[in-house]
């Protein structure tokens, strides 16, 4: 990703969310008392300026910042297990972020903490209301399925700024929310998949030069700079489909994902979401790196040295689709560990069903091509998700669980 620092374009407003962020997060640290109903619909604003006031420090520039029910984040990220000391520390220690160049069709921007625990998402009013409208649901799911394969949201925020346009000072208002990084830091992901479970334009179309990087890493000799922060193919259903690729579980782990998955998807379901992606990633321990000298990471953590050790924090408490490093490993039919390790999670879940349908009702209307969204009911597309994974379900063979890591050297 690119560097978001002094002189960057989106700096300012990299640097209203995280000063908007640290003051509003540390704000809200009394003692945590029962949530009642009011808190999922609360608000805080703030107001900062250069000469600062009694409840906002100086600022380097004047903006304005909207908390949406910090109480009821505040529990959330306890819920994943945070520290709250060490998500401002992630968040705020420097005005560093890295932005993921442009992943979405979406137009959303993507700025990654400075360790990489954390992804800051710019997103549409219509995807903030959604999440709003149904914090308390998702909040209820969270409690009860501490193994929730969903994007675990942090925080719900924005920032209003002004902006000169053709001589008038105009406000400018971008929603984000904080949440987790799927992915960790410090281990090489040799593939990602983005998988919708339907094929209509599921593919990604992969460079020469990208498929000979992706083939390196598959054999395992990347060279050491072929590292996390460099933006590889994010693949999707097609590229899924053509490379007979497999999620590798044994008897236990197929039926504790999809049983999560289904509970998971159920209530995306009900809350008439879709367009929600399963985010795969996949580390074969085989294929090691030494991660050691990556100047970006070491750059960016200099003077935290306890931050390698406990880097994914706290989130990988207990979770049962984090258990391995951040992640899950593979299984062959008996439930022996294999030497894949899964990161998965449910990503992109706030797009709303009627949304979509205005979406495509305007690109219908641009292109006279029907088939080219195919916005389909929340029910209808959570059944073809969830047939889509459980079909791509298979304990890694015994004798390949055997050879496999021989093969190799
Ligand atoms: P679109 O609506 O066009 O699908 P979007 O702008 O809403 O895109 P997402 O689908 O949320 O964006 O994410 C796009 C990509 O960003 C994902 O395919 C993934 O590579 C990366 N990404 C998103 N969320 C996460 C996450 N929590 N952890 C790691 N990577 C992520
Ligand atoms: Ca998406
Ligand atoms: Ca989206």
């Amino acid at each position: 990703g690119n560097k978001v620092s002094e002189g960057h374009v989106n700096f300012t407003i990299a640097y209203d969310m995280l000063t908007g962020i640290r003051v509003s997060v540390s704000h809200c640290s009394g003692k945590m008392k029962p949530l009642i109903k009011e808190d999922f619909k609360s608000t805080k604003k703030l107001a900062f300026d250069f000469h600062g006031n009694e409840s906002t420090p100086s600022s380097q520039y004047a903006f304005k910042f909207k908390d949406y029910s910090p109480e009821v984040f505040r529990e959330l990220r306890a819920s994943f297990g945070l520290d709250p000391a060490e998500y401002l520390m992630s968040l705020t220690s420097k005005y560093i972020l890295s932005e993921l160049n442009s992943p979405g069709k979406s137009g959303s921007f993507f700025y990654y903490s400075r360790d990489y625990k954390y992804i800051i998402k710019t997103i549409h009013h219509s995807e903030h209301l959604h999440l709003r409208k149904h914090l308390k649901e998702y909040y209820n799911h969270v409690k009860k399925n501490p193994n929730t394969l969903l994007c675990q949201y942090y925080g719900l925020h924005r920032i209003k700024m002004p902006m000169s346009f053709q001589h008038k000072v105009k406000h400018r208002k971008i929603y984000f929310l904080v949440m987790n990084n799927l992915f960790p830091p410090f281990l090489e992901i040799q593939k990602t998949f983005d998988i919708k479970g339907s094929t209509w334009g599921r593919i990604t179309n992969v460079s020469p030069e990208e498929q000979e990087e992706l083939d390196k890493i598959q054999n395992g000799d990347g060279d050491d700079e072929s590292s996390i922060i460099r933006s590889k193919p994010v693949l999707k259903d097609l590229n899924w489909l053509d490379g007979n690729e497999r999620i590798k579980f044994g008897p236990i782990k197929k039926r504790e994902f999809l049983k999560q998955l289904r509970t998971d998807v159920n209530l995306l379901a009900r809350l008439n979401i879709m367009d929600y992606s399963l985010l795969l990633g996949i580390h074969d321990t085989t294929k090691m790196i030494p991660m050691g000298d990556n100047d970006e990471i070491n750059n960016n953590e200099q003077d935290d040295n306890n931050e390698k050790t406990n880097q994914i924090g706290n989130s990988i408490f207990n979770h049962y689709f984090k258990q391995d490093d951040g992640g899950i490993r593979s299984s062959d039919q008996f439930d022996q560990d294999g030497e894949i390790i899964y990161f998965i999670g449910i990503i992109d879940c706030l797009t709303n069903y009627s949304l979509l349908k205005k979406c495509e009702t305007f690109w219908r209307s641009l292109s006279h091509d029907t088939k080219l969204v195919s916005a389909i009911p929340p029910r209808d597309y959570g059944n073809r998700f969830y047939k889509f994974i459980e079909d791509s379900i298979d304990p890694l063979p015994k004798e390949d669980f055997k050879d496999n890591p021989k093969k190799n050297n």
